[in-house]
Formats: C-alpha cells, sequence, structure tokens
C-alpha cells in the first residue's frame, strides 16, 4: 500500500479512537492497539516527510467539554517518557548514574486513572481540574467534592498543588457494573466519565477514589526528595496506594518486576511503575525535554488488555449441566501468550455486555483466571447476535433458564455433564486420581462403558490394555492411584461429589463440623446454615443434594466399592491453642511427631514449619535445633513436653 494513503488512513482511525477516548471517555479500542498505531505512523511519517496537521503525533486529542470552565495550569503539565524493556530502563538508570551521580531513587506504581490537580488555601480546598491538555484543564471543583474519600479540609494551612489519579477500585467497577443495564468499559474510563460528568449524582454513586502522587506548588523547604513529598501526601489524609520505595539502581529493577508480579492482586488499574530520581534539588539541574522530565521515567507492563473481534461461540456443559459461552477470538498476543478463546459466563452476561459475532471487543487476561471477554469495542456492519441455543449441544435435551443461566436438565447421560463429573471426582482436592484427562475420560466412556465415577473402580487391568495408548505401566500406574484413592480423608470426599456451590474450602469446613458422612446427609438446612461462611443458598443445595436419591445411592455404591473415609475428629475449641500457629521442635518421649501434630490440630492449632514473630508456641522436645534461639529471642512461649501433658490434661500412663 501507498505509504500516504497509509498515513491518512491512520491518521483518521487514530483521531476517531482519539474522541471517543478522550473527550467522550468511551473508548474503541486498547490502549496496546492504539499505541500500535500511533508508533505506525510515527515510523511512516519519519520515512516520509508527509505530516498532515491534524496528525495525533503533532498533539493529543483531548478537547475541553462544553459545560465546563477552563482552568490554565500554573505550568505545562508534563507527561513522562516511557519504556518497555529492563534493559531500557537500565540505561537510564545508568545514565542517571554516570551523568549526574544519582543512585537514589524512587519508585512507585503508575495509575491508570484521570489526572486531577486539587488547589488547597488555608488548609481548604479551592480548585480542582483535569489535565486536559497539559496547558488547559477543566474545572471540576464541584465534582471533586463529591468524592467521599477526598479530604476537602487538611493539616497543612499554606498554598498546595497537589496533583494524583481519580480512580475506580476493581471491586467497586465490578459491584457497579453487577446492577447496570449498560456495563462501564474499563475502570479508567469509568472514573474519567463520572469526573466528566455535570450530573453530580453520577461521581457520587460511583464512589471514586483520588490517589496522590505529586507536589506541583508549596511554600514548604523541608520537602527535599520524593520520599519527604509521599510522607507529606500521607500525613495529610490524601491516598496513596500502598507501594512506595527508595532504593539505589539495582533495586528499582527488582522493585520494578516486584510490583509486576503482585500487581494482578490489586484493587486499581495500574499500567506500569514511576521511577524518579529522588532528590529534588538535583531533579533542577537535571531539567527537561520540550514534553518530558528528564529525572523520571515510566516503564509500562504489557497490556493485559487488547481489543479482537470474536468469529464463533461455543458453548460448554459443565457438571452441574450449567452452559458457558465461550467465544473464540481472532487471536491476539496478550500478556506473553496468544490468546484464542475468552468466557463470557453465562448468556445473561452476553445480553448485558451485548457482544455480537463478528463485533469488536476487549479482551482481558489475568493471573489464573481464563481470558475474559469485558465488552464491546465497537459493532460491525456485518455483527450478527447471538442465538440463544434451546437444545443441549451434547445431548439434544431442550434446555432450562435459570436467571442469566441456561442449563441441559439430563443429568444421567449428558456426555458432557458426565465427563466433567468424573474429570472433577479425579480432579487434585477430590479423590486425587492421577493421570485423567478429559481425552482419557471419553476414551473410557467409549470403549469402558464408564458412566460414573464408580464405574473407575470396576476397570480391570486387562481392560485398560485393550486401549490403544495405556501400556502396562500407565495402567499399572492407573490401578495404583485408584487403589490409594480409596483412603481419603473427608473434606476431599465432600469436594468430589461436586454439589453445587460445594467448594475446595466449604468442604473443609463441612468436613470439620460433622463427624461422618451419615451425619451431614441428616443435617437440616438450619444445621448447615449455621456453620460459618455457609449462606441459606449454599445450605439448601447441600440439602436437596441428599434428598435426591441418586446421588444417596451413588454414595453407597462408592463406598460399597471399598472407600474408606478418614474422618477428623472434632475440633476442640475451648483451648488456648485454637487458632493459632504452634511450632514443633525436636522428638517427644510420649508422642510421634505426627500423632503430636494431630493432636494439635484437633485442638484448633495450625503447625508451621518455622518461628516467626506470628507463632504462639514452640512445643519443646529433646535435640530442638535453631528454633529453640528464634523463639527466644523473639520471646515466643515454649512448652516443654511435662507441661505439654499437664496442658493436654493427660498423664503419662493414659497416653499408653
Ligand atoms: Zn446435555
Amino acid at each position: 500500500m501507498d505509504k500516504k494513503v497509509r498515513i491518512n488512513e491512520l491518521v483518521k482511525e487514530i483521531n476517531r479512537h482519539s474522541y471517543n477516548y478522550y473527550t467522550l471517555d468511551n473508548p474503541t479500542i486498547s490502549d496496546a492497539d492504539w499505541d500500535a498505531m500511533l508508533t505506525e505512523l510515527t515510523k511512516l511519517e519519519a520515512e516520509t516527510g508527509y505530516i498532515l496537521p491534524n496528525s495525533p503525533t503533532q498533539n493529543v486529542g483531548y478537547e475541553i467539554l462544553k459545560g465546563f470552565k477552563k482552568v490554565n495550569h500554573p505550568a505545562k503539565l508534563y507527561s513522562l517518557d516511557k519504556c518497555n524493556s529492563y534493559e531500557e530502563l537500565s540505561n537510564w538508570l545508568e545514565d542517571m548514574y554516570n551523568k549526574w551521580g544519582v543512585n537514589e531513587f524512587s519508585v512507585e506504581v503508575k495509575y491508570d486513572g484521570l489526572r486531577i490537580l486539587a488547589k488547597f488555601e488555608n488548609g481548604e480546598l479551592v480548585q480542582a481540574s483535569t489535565r486536559g491538555n497539559g496547558v488547559v484543564g477543566e474545572d471540576v471543583t464541584k465534582q471533586v467534592y463529591m468524592i467521599n474519600s477526598f479530604p476537602k479540609a487538611i493539616n497543612y494551612k499554606d498554598h498546595l498543588i497537589v496533583m494524583g489519579e481519580a480512580m475506580i477500585r476493581n471491586s467497586v467497577l465490578e459491584e457497579l457494573n453487577k446492577h447496570s443495564n449498560e456495563p462501564l468499559k474499563n475502570a479508567r474510563n469509568a472514573a474519567a466519565g463520572a469526573i466528566r460528568n455535570l450530573d453530580l449524582s453520577v461521581v457520587k454513586n460511583r464512589n471514586l477514589d483520588l490517589f496522590m502522587y505529586d507536589i506541583l506548588e508549596v511554600n514548604n523547604a523541608e520537602l527535599k526528595t520524593q520520599a519527604d513529598v509521599h510522607k507529606f501526601i500521607i500525613d495529610n489524609n490524601f491516598a496513596s496506594w500502598d507501594y512506595f520505595k527508595v532504593t539505589n539502581k539495582e533495586g528499582v529493577i527488582k522493585a520494578v518486576q516486584e510490583i509486576d508480579k503482585i500487581k494482578n492482586s490489586f484493587d486499581i488499574m495500574i499500567d506500569g511503575a514511576v521511577v524518579k530520581v529522588n532528590n529534588l534539588a538535583i531533579r533542577d539541574k537535571i531539567g527537561y525535554t520540550n514534553k518530558f522530565p528528564k529525572w523520571a521515567i515510566a516503564y509500562k507492563y504489557e497490556a493485559q488488555e487488547k481489543t479482537t473481534k470474536v468469529n464463533k461461540i461455543i458453548w460448554q456443559v459443565g457438571r452441574t449441566g450449567k452452559l458457558t459461552p465461550i467465544a473464540e477470538i481472532e487471536p491476539v498476543e496478550l500478556a506473553g501468550a496468544t490468546v484464542r478463546r475468552a468466557t463470557l459466563n453465562n448468556y445473561g452476561d452476553i445480553k448485558r455486555k451485548d457482544v455480537k459475532i463478528n463485533s469488536l471487543v476487549f479482551v482481558r487476561r489475568s493471573n489464573e483466571v481464563i481470558p475474559e471477554i469485558l465488552n464491546v469495542a465497537q459493532h460491525n456492519s456485518d455483527s450478527i447476535d447471538i442465538v440463544k441455543p434451546e437444545y443441549c449441544p451434547y445431548c439434544g435435551t431442550k434446555l432450562v433458564e435459570d436467571g442469566a443461566n441456561l442449563f441441559c436438565p439430563n443429568k444421567i447421560s449428558c456426555n458432557s455433564q458426565v465427563c466433567q463429573k468424573i474429570i472433577h471426582f479425579c480432579s487434585r482436592n477430590a479423590m486425587n486420581i492421577e493421570g485423567v484427562s478429559d481425552k482419557t475420560i471419553e476414551l473410557f466412556r467409549d470403549k469402558l462403558d464408564v458412566n460414573s465415577p464408580v464405574d473407575l473402580y470396576y476397570i480391570t487391568r486387562e481392560e485398560l490394555l485393550q486401549l490403544d495408548s495405556f501400556k502396562s505401566k500407565k495402567a499399572d500406574n492407573f490401578l495404583k492411584s485408584i487403589e490409594k484413592s480409596k483412603q481419603c480423608n473427608f473434606a476431599n470426599f465432600i469436594y468430589a461429589l461436586g454439589i453445587t456451590g460445594v467448594g475446595d474450602k466449604t468442604s473443609k469446613d463441612l468436613a470439620n463440623t460433622f463427624n461422618s458422612i451419615e451425619e451431614l446427609m441428616n443435617a437440616s438446612i438450619i444445621d448447615l446454615a449455621n456453620i460459618n461462611d455457609i449462606g441459606e443458598i449454599i445450605a439448601a443445595s447441600i440439602y436437596n443434594y441428599f434428598r435426591d436419591t441418586r446421588n444417596i445411592s451413588e454414595i453407597n455404591e462408592l463406598i460399597d466399592c471399598g472407600i474408606s473415609i478418614n474422618y477428623n475428629r472434632k475440633v476442640i475449641k475451648d483451648n488456648q491453642f485454637n487458632g493459632k500457629n504452634v511450632v514443633i521442635s525436636g522428638t517427644f518421649d510420649n508422642f510421634g511427631r505426627v500423632e503430636l501434630t494431630e493432636i494439635m490440630e484437633n485442638l484448633g492449632a495450625s503447625i508451621t514449619s518455622s518461628v516467626s514473630k506470628n507463632t504462639y508456641a514452640l512445643l519443646l522436645g529433646v535435640n530442638a535445633g535453631s528454633k529453640l534461639d528464634k523463639a527466644k529471642s523473639l520471646g515466643i512461649k515454649i512448652i516443654e513436653e511435662d507441661e505439654l501433658l499437664k496442658l493436654l490434661n493427660l498423664s503419662k500412663n493414659e497416653l499408653k
């Protein structure tokens, strides 16, 4: 394609997306894709020397909204120079060190919000404004007044302009989207759209936070470093995200890596880390380029979010019969992996987000979760509605609708449900039967007529060896694993049943409350709902599960085929060890290590391997190692065997 034609195209496209993003706060493309287009344009402009007057490389597409008063900023608000690799970051740090002798830097998170300036006189908020185009912003004083968590009066009584970002916490956004007909596209635009809104109730309802990180003007000679500024901000009750470090150039790289590791656990969206020369006087010497301060740099993390096209929807049927729509998408590189599929949770989710086939959507990848479609970026002329399925794609049974969900009611012979149920039964927190994949179960279903978990226990070695993929070693391993699973803990057994709403944690709670499976089966809804952390819905789900005769006969069959459940003894709560961390060290005359661990666990203690300030007591046997010194130095309670016997109210004779 002719380069000039491409330039015209890019300018038009980028300007359209910029307008949607900056002026309407309604993004139609991910930041990563926008950046990519801008990079391509910059490169083509450099190659050809052909630069359009309205090129986004010449200005930022930010328009002051009508209805807002303009605010002239006291000085130009710079943005930060950015880098994407540790090599670039390291070069910058070396540069600061070699040219200026600087080896003390601050590291903070880079908020992905809307930049706000707040002016205080005599300790009171007098004006707040957006960054706007860096020279002129919008007056949003009234809007900022609506932010509950932002202090309108502070201790510091002199002139002050403090700078930060308006944000919506992820948890708040999730909550808002649960109750709104039109979901907000992302935290950044939800915050920006609230602040830049003349309807003040919108700001109030969106529950914003303002995180402050810098000071533009202040008459305070005591502030000499970024660390002082950070402390000043906190001392005056402004919000600030709980990550701030001052370190040397090696430490900077470590800190930036550390933030990358933990950022997905934050309740706010950050898109990078900001590194600054800590000393303010040295910064003045280092100075600015036309666009950026030379004494700071932003490290941008890989995008967690991209835009891509929906090609097709596949309906998966889980072990409870629930249908989950999975979108096959045009493959995108996202946080270091190629993403081809993204979930849409349920049919209600599709409707709410208005997702259509052939539409462009935002896809986000986060830790340990399969990528999710957040919402629509834009529909295309060939976008088509996703049809609500009427029949199960696996067994053809007519589906049942319950709220936002569709269910296949065919619990007995729906292939997908049966497979998923067996896979769940074999999983690690359940019966922990190794070497079982989706493919294996399908094979077992197909060739060995395995239709329920209990059928696994009747598979013979001869049968396995008939299967192409099973050689003798694999067959033996499988049978060994099956045999081993017959000795199982009560909590794992409960989890393996796959009762709707009963996960790992609830299974443990149930196992700790009831003395046997019979007791659990006979529990009333009230008994169940009385357990901490179990609500009425889950209680009813458990109760109903045990009222279904098919489930009862399945449990009986499992017991009949030789499964033996190890019950926990009930935890005795009324004692000093309940809920405490206890360390055991050395050998004991009256107890084996395993036995003592079990006794302590029955008293509600958690046994940990090393002594720390969170340790409640050290149980001290003979030949204890360094743990004794550590416990002494931390002033932790030390209990020797004689005293322990007394505490446990047991005599040596009773134990033998
Ligand atoms: Zn089905």
